[in-house]
């Protein structure tokens, strides 16, 4: 998930400044000649690692798989493991390499499997091992920073600025029980918008958040997506899969709304699924814990609450009542942590006011 985000609004006039600062939108339809040293091939699909090199803070393997089409067409980023806790993306992800079928493909997929490798084999939620950062506030990186930051540097350099669309797939963390849904970003510009609205509705996960942006620099773009905005490229963050799950379910919804996203943008031939009855959730707010202790939710993920409404109890390590953490406004949970360890400041929950449309 895309935690700590705060409801924010900007002007059109600032986000129409970072349009323009970027490129116009469009397929270049020309395929890179290289993702890190791995180098495409006309009809196939081609596997290797990106490698971000030890500087001091130990090295990192970024697993990518490229399927080239025969035809030119569009390049579709897909980013997996941005955390290293979320695995139906991940594991999505691996069946979505052997489905597409590179002779029938238009354009190039570019497949990050696993974004944040030292997360991933180290099994640690939101923060990178190597650096305590989390991966997805780095963006777009440097390339002598931290090892997160190195990461980030090789994903904006490598797969990010050479693409034409990008999904950054994110789940519900190992503490988080999600409801998936999808962020939808407005950036203010009508044309970027359409898009990411047709990938969004393509994707399908029947629940949209309206994602109005932070008015944020192509050099602190902090997340996986806006550092695809800031670049003029239409992108998204997708949410499905809960608590580290890889129920098939939920691996299933990754694949299908990433083969169904292919159909909308013409990579791959076949009838695009009409888009879903869509419940669309306006203004957003993330409840922070007051205190270190213990999180008993009262909730799920896709609950709906009143305004006050109780989302969870936090108690102290001996079980005696800290606060009551309550909804802000009435609408429905996204996700709430499902597991007893909480740090003062980390969220608690996220809840979405439901809107008419969007
Ligand atoms: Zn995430």
């Amino acid at each position: 998930m895309r935690k700590f985000s705060k409801l924010t609004i900007m002007t059109a006039a600032m986000i129409l400044a970072i349009i323009a600062a970027g490129v116009t939108a469009g397929a270049r339809a020309e395929a890179p000649e290289s993702v890190g040293g791995i180098v495409p091939v006309p009809g196939a699909r081609t596997t290797g690692f990106i490698e971000v090199a030890d500087t001091g803070d130990g090295a990192a393997r970024i697993p990518v798989s490229i399927i080239m089409g025969v035809e030119k067409g569009p390049t579709l980023a897909l980013v997996g493991g941005t955390h290293g806790y979320e695995y139906a993306p991940v594991m999505g992800l691996q069946i979505v390499a052997r489905k597409i079928d590179p002779a029938k493909l238009s354009g190039t997929v570019i497949i990050v499997h696993v974004a944040n490798m030292p997360s991933f084999l180290g099994r640690t939620i939101y923060y990178s091992p190597a650096d305590g950062a989390n991966l997805n506030r780095v963006y777009p990186g440097k390339a002598d920073g931290t090892l997160s930051q190195r990461i980030a540097n090789a994903i904006t350099t490598q797969v990010i600025e050479q693409a034409d669309y990008l999904v950054d797939m994110h789940s519900g963390d190992g503490n988080e029980d999600l409801r998936p849904y999808i962020y939808m970003p407005v950036t203010g510009n009508s044309e970027m918008d359409a898009k990411i609205k047709g990938m969004a509705l393509a994707f399908g996960l029947d629940h949209i958040v309206i994602d109005k942006r932070d008015n944020l620099p192509a050099d602190a773009s902090l997340y996986t997506d806006m550092t695809g905005l800031t670049r003029g490229i239409p992108s998204m963050t997708t949410e499905a899969g809960r608590v580290g799950s890889t129920e098939p379910d939920l691996v299933r919804k990754n694949v299908d709304g990433v083969m169904n996203l292919l159909r909308h943008l013409k990579m791959l031939p076949g009838e695009e699924r009409p888009p879903q009855p869509t419940v669309w959730l306006g203004e957003f707010s993330v409840v922070a814990s007051p205190a270190d202790g213990m999180f008993i939710a009262s909730v799920r993920g896709g609950h709906t609450v009143a305004e006050g409404g109780v989302l969870g109890q936090l108690v102290d390590f001996f079980g005696e009542p800290i606060a009551t953490i309550r909804a802000p406004f009435a609408g429905m949970v996204n996700y709430v942590i499902a597991t007893p360890p909480m740090r003062k400041g980390e969220p608690v929950a996220m809840v979405s006011k439901i809107v008419a449309d969007e």
